[in-house]
């Protein structure tokens, strides 16, 4: 009998909505066979009913086998407002956040094809900062598990999907006992891996080498902040923001959500890219696929793999961050119709 999946589904804040949608669209499409439970929370659910996050959220949770979720908006001017994302993380345990980037042939500057693995519990987000006498401090936590528990990830990942290079990416030199820790511990697990090789970068050059040669790098594995920074950066070399996704992987569950933002800027008006929450989508085939040994998942995965590429690559039906005039609605009306006649 084919499993049916239960799929948390979290709109969000901004476009998030309206790619939310557009993803389940293209998951029905594939004749992905899922119950969605609608989850509420973030800053437009709070500017409603004065609560950032619905009462049992966290029961609500359990139980399902992933989250397919869009941006939420922390507005940088309500102090109190607490990030719901940081507190998603926090409490469902969400330790790797899994960054792919690859190029779009005839799009992208180069081609290239590496993951972001970004540490995503600690570090300058645990939210210690202090005021004192005129003086901000903010405390960076990096803990011995933590590091462990993401290296094993990446170097996991790396041997699972065909990378022979784990980069551990830091501020050594000038953080030494912080980021001192993320690197020590890194090479201590590589040694259990012996078949990637396992190096380091330092974030600045990290940084420079995404953007000049990111035909080089394989599988990054970073702190927090750093991962934070740098996505945006290889998103911007891939072409836009509104291309990438990203899988948050927890041992429980697994959220899956674009590496952009709210956009507000664009809000509404039907022309947001919904491949960064496509490939969040397609991220999450491929994890559950592997998490339930179901094959059809992944074939399901490779048909929208394709799909996108198709339209980007050879279609051009882009929206107006990457230089076209389509609608949100159109990109999903193409990608569905290649689904649907099987000809990705
Ligand atoms: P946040 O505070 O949530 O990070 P932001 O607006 O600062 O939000 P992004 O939402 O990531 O940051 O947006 C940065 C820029 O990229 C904006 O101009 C936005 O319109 C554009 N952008 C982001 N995502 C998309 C998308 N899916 N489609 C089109 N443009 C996008």
């Amino acid at each position: 009998m084919v499993k049916k999946y239960r799929v948390g589904i979290l709109k969000g804040d901004g476009i998030g909505p309206e790619i939310v949608q557009a993803a389940v669209d293209v998951l029905n499409a594939l004749e992905f066979e899922a119950e969605y439970i609608e989850l509420h929370a973030g800053y437009e659910y709070f500017r409603k009913s004065g609560k950032a996050i619905q009462d049992g959220f966290f029961d609500a949770v359990k139980g399902l086998d992933a989250i397919l979720k869009g941006p939420l908006y922390t507005p940088p001017h309500e102090k109190e407002f607490r990030s719901i994302n940081v507190l998603l993380r926090k409490e469902l345990d969400l330790y790797a956040n899994v960054r792919p980037f690859r190029s779009y042939k005839g799009f992208s500057l180069k081609e290239f094809n590496f993951v972001i693995v970004r540490e995503n519990t600690e570090d300058l987000y645990t939210g210690f900062e202090f005021l004192y006498r005129g003086v901000a401090l903010a405390l960076k936590v990096i803990s011995y598990d933590g590091v462990r528990r993401v290296s094993e990830f990446a170097f996991s990942y790396a041997r699972s999907n065909g990378f022979n290079r784990v980069t551990v990416v830091h501020k050594a030199n000038i953080l030494r006992i912080s980021d001192g820790l993320f690197r020590e511990v890194f090479f201590d697990i590589a040694k259990n891996y012996p078949e990637v090789q396992a190096d380091e970068l330092i974030v600045d050059t990290a940084g420079y080498i995404i953007v000049k040669n990111p035909e080089r790098l394989g599988v990054l594995v970073t702190p927090n902040l750093y991962g934070d920074i740098l996505a945006d950066v290889a998103a911007a070399v891939v072409g836009s923001l509104g291309l990438c996704g990203s899988a948050q992987i927890g041992r429980d569950i697994a959220v899956f959500e674009p590496v952009h933002g709210v956009a507000l800027d664009i809000a509404g008006k039907g022309v947001a890219n919904p491949i960064g929450e496509l490939e969040s989508a397609k991220l999450m085939l491929i994890h559950l696929s592997n998490k339930y040994s179901d094959r059809k998942l992944y074939e399901k995965a490779l048909v929208l793999e394709r799909a996108i590429h198709k339209i980007v690559e050879e279609l051009r039906i882009l929206t107006p961050d990457l230089g076209g005039n389509s609608k949100t609605s159109d990109v999903v009306n193409s990608i569905t119709k290649l689904i649907q006649s099987n000809n990705t």
